[in-house]
């Protein structure tokens, strides 16, 4: 929940940053309807300086929404903090025997590892936790898992 929350809370200042730039944009250009031909339409699509701002816009907010999702994505489930570590493993050319090759990424506070494909295809990024160290140390001998 704390995972899914933090993500809600950055698109929604992402939301808030384009509100603003939205609001300067249209406080440069107050949004006057212009006239084509004795017909009113819209500014965008008839000012070209107005529809490249409009463009350049929609670009910073795509890239903005892109960079919130890839920081999530690169983050731990349980503590929040970005995931580091990162150790290349498998080999096309070895595929059977180590695998495709993936990267795993690490909390540092041991909650989990992150697996991510190289390559899309060959499968989907896949968050482990791990189970309580502490427990897992002090477990009886002779008894496995
Ligand atoms: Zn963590």
């Amino acid at each position: 929940m704390k995972y899914w929350g933090f993500f809600v809370l950055k698109l929604l200042v992402t939301a808030l940053v384009g509100f603003v730039l939205w609001e300067a944009i249209h406080m440069y250009w107050p949004s006057s309807r212009v006239n084509y031909r004795g017909v009113p339409a819209s500014r965008f699509g008839h000012d070209l300086v107005y529809t490249l701002v409009l463009l350049v816009y929609n670009l910073i907010l795509q890239g903005l929404i892109w960079l919130n999702i890839r920081d999530q994505r690169y983050r731990c489930r349980t503590c929040l903090r970005r995931l580091r570590m990162p150790v290349e493993q498998g080999s096309w050319s070895h595929m059977l025997l180590f695998g495709p090759p993936h990267t795993e990424y690490i909390c540092t506070y041991g909650h989990g590892t992150l697996d991510v494909p190289e390559t899309p295809v060959s499968g989907r990024t896949v968050w482990k936790r791990n189970e309580d160290m502490w427990k897992e140390l002090f477990k009886p001998r002779g008894q496995s898992r």
